[in-house]
């Protein structure tokens, strides 16, 4: 298969727009995220164990076959794509797949973004700007290279600050997410944050959330963020803002550093009453929630016929199995996580 650059402008037509999706509960799905890959290049703690056993190759979509779900996608009334993993800048040739999607922006699409650790970030940033991705997600979860490299046990924290440089030279908005872990990063919690607001960037918290086993005990983890906010309302004036990405976080605005902060609770406060999401992976099979096990097979359908009409049937099936909402719980007593599979395959 061809993957130079510029092939697909020729090769692969706009969507053509269907009905959009509405799911039981009168929710527009309107935000896809994409997990390339299951593979990745670092091993969080909390995500991954240190010896993962990951999809032989053969079982994953090819970018081609990537390509037209998510077109399918937006012709259905995505407008928001967010390329995710594993680590979605190892996929190989992933530059051929997001140069390919950005033909939809400006067209069905209004924003084409990635989530990454940011260690091939300085390799790609000028190609991902040319291709119009202009917000990306950076996770740094500690400005510690000791501990950057014991939290991700194989990352190199220089790269990814490298790799940040490079995105905000070549124009993109970088915004931080970081996992706020008991004992590891809680009492760092101040100064990444204003780190981040001194470099333009706002910061994402998030609450681990029990999926995947990962060797480790997610209790010992687990740090809620409204315990979090509170201490930081000890120091800083944080007030509510309406600001929204699309994504589950609530912001606030720091007033002494001007920087927004974000916070992801989906175990302290149920954020799934405006849930606008569904995740695909890269085998094709369709999750409509995060937090549930229950998934549509559109590997099946794609692969059925080059029709999109049996396609756009099956996701229309799926979406009508969208849950309220996820039940996280802590299992205090079996410490067993709440979801089977990783992080890593819906890409979070
Ligand atoms: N590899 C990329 C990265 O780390 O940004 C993209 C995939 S990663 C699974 C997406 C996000 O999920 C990261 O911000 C990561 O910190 C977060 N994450 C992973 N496992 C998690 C867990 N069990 N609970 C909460 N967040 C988690
Ligand atoms: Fe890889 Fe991201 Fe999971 Fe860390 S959080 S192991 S970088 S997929």
């Amino acid at each position: 298969m061809d993957h130079s650059p510029g092939t697909w402008q020729t090769a692969a037509p706009l969507a053509e727009q269907t009905a959009p999706m509405v799911d039981p509960f009168g929710r527009s799905v309107t935000y896809l995220r994409v997990s390339v890959t299951d593979r990745c290049d670092f091993r969080c703690t909390y995500c991954m164990a240190e010896n993962m056993t990951f999809l032989p190759k053969k079982d994953l979509l090819t970018l081609e076959e990537l390509d037209r779900l998510c077109s399918a996608f937006i012709a259905k009334g995505v407008r928001k794509l967010r390329l995710t993993g594993g680590e979605p800048l190892v996929r190989k040739n992933i530059m051929f797949l997001i140069r390919g999607l950005s033909r939809h922006l400006g067209g069905g699409l209004d924003e084409l973004t990635l989530t990454t650790n940011g260690s091939q970030l300085a390799k790609h940033a000028a190609e991902l700007a040319d291709c119009g991705v202009r917000r990306i997600n950076v996770s740094l979860d500690t400005l510690d290279p000791a501990k950057f490299k014991s939290i991700t046990r194989w990352g190199e924290f220089d790269k990814v600050i490298e790799g940040i440089k490079a995105a905000q030279a070549a124009g993109i908005h970088v915004k931080l997410n970081a996992v706020a872990l008991k004992d590891f990063n809680e009492a760092e919690i101040p100064d990444l944050m204003t780190f981040a607001h001194a470099e333009g960037m706002d910061l994402t918290l998030i609450e681990t959330m029990p999926m995947g086993e990962t060797g480790e005990d997610r209790t010992d983890q687990y740090l809620p963020l409204s315990l979090v906010r509170s201490r930081l309302e000890e120091r800083f004036t944080l007030n509510e803002i309406p600001y929204k990405t699309g994504g589950p976080a609530r912001y606030v605005e720091v007033a002494e550093t001007g920087g927004r902060l974000g916070f992801i609770t989906p175990l302290t406060h149920n954020f799934c009453e405006s849930c606008n999401r569904v995740r695909l992976t890269c085998t094709g099979t369709l999750y409509m929630c995060l937090g549930q096990d229950d998934a549509a097979d559109l590997r099946t359908a794609l692969r059925a016929s080059d029709d999109n009409a049996y396609l756009s049937a099956a996701i229309d099936e799926a979406i009508t199995r969208k849950p309220k909402g996820h039940d996280f719980i802590i299992d205090r007593d079996h410490r067993k996580p709440a979801v089977g599979r990783h992080m890593s395959v819906t890409g979070g």
